[in-house]
């Protein structure tokens, strides 16, 4: 007797270091997966064609979903949805995902932010599960947030550019010009990977009492009182490759309490539920592009 079909859906992690690729069943167990350098869309985007073509024996993929770096065009209703807009990712601006992918392996696809795809993600399966207004904030290569406001993404059929908005300045940072290519000293431009890098070096290899995570934290409350007081999530959700290191989390919500300075009411434990790590670790991104795989049609 011939065993049913399984079910298997496809999903990337698209982002500024690695396409990360994954292929899972139903029940999100990972059948293969594989990290593809981010470098010309050329070579990238045709070694992860490659590895959904190749790792298909028993299985056809029933739908891909990508959680991508932005900004790029999120609308599936556009003749662009799935291009590249002009941003920090310089060689990156008019490559169209969504017809690449679409063409090459001949499936259904979806294609939302990596911020978005992460917030939904830790929404269905995670630790933002049941909540109806939620954020989730990646700090990495670049900085971003997906936003859920009562029920609904935020900013579609576009999407936020949280990371570019304007910070007050740390007092020991008056100095140092910010790494955007766009606009310099942003919040992307004085709290990413790079920005931390461009002023300490290897922000892996800095003291975890180093003066780094003090400024880091003072950059990132801010943007947590500014998503607090501009939406009212019940959680904050705060990933990303730069806050793998965990003791930065505490410091963010004591500079968080000192900046709202008491104006929702918060105790110490309403802001320790509210500014949390994602459950799914650095793997929301790529549950996020599993998760648009399997609700394809999600706006
Ligand atoms: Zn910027």
């Amino acid at each position: 007797m011939k065993s049913p079909k399984k079910i298997v859906y496809g999903g990337i992690d698209a982002g500024g270091t690695s396409f990360k690729c994954v292929l899972a069943d139903e029940s999100r167990n990972i059948i293969a997966q594989t990290d593809v350098p981010t470098t010309t869309p050329q070579y990238t985007l045709a070694q992860c064609i490659e590895f959904f073509k190749s790792a298909v024996t028993t299985s056809t993929i029933e739908a891909l979903g990508i959680a991508s770096f932005g900004p790029l065009d999120i609308d599936p209703n556009s003749g662009a949805y799935g291009t590249y807009l002009p941003g920090p990712k310089s060689g990156w601006a008019g490559v169209n995902l969504y017809s690449a992918f679409k063409d090459a392996l001949g499936i259904p696809v979806a294609i939302d932010t990596d911020v978005n795809g992460a917030l939904l993600a830790e929404l269905a399966w995670g630790n933002a599960k049941g909540y109806t207004s939620a954020a989730y904030v990646t700090i990495g290569t670049g900085i971003g947030a997906g936003i859920l406001c009562a029920g609904q993404l935020v900013g579609k059929p576009a999407h936020p550019e949280f990371g570019h908005i304007r910070v007050e300045r740390h007092p020991d940072d008056l100095d140092f010009k910010g790494v955007c290519s766009v606009h310099g000293a942003c919040l992307e431009g004085l709290a990413s990977g790079p920005s931390l890098h461009a002023r300490f070096g290897d922000p892996e290899k800095l003291a975890r009492d180093h003066k780094a995570w003090d400024m880091l934290a003072f950059y990132l409350a801010q943007a947590c009182v500014s998503l607090a007081l501009s939406f009212r999530p019940q959680a904050i959700i705060l990933g990303g490759g730069v806050l793998q290191t965990k003791h930065v989390l505490p410091k963010i919500k004591r500079q968080y309490a000192n900046q709202i300075n008491a104006y929702l009411g918060q105790t110490e434990d309403d802001i320790d539920r509210l500014i949390i790590p994602p459950k799914l670790g650095r793997n929301a991104g790529i549950w996020g592009g599993i998760y648009l795989a399997q609700n394809i049609g999600y706006k």
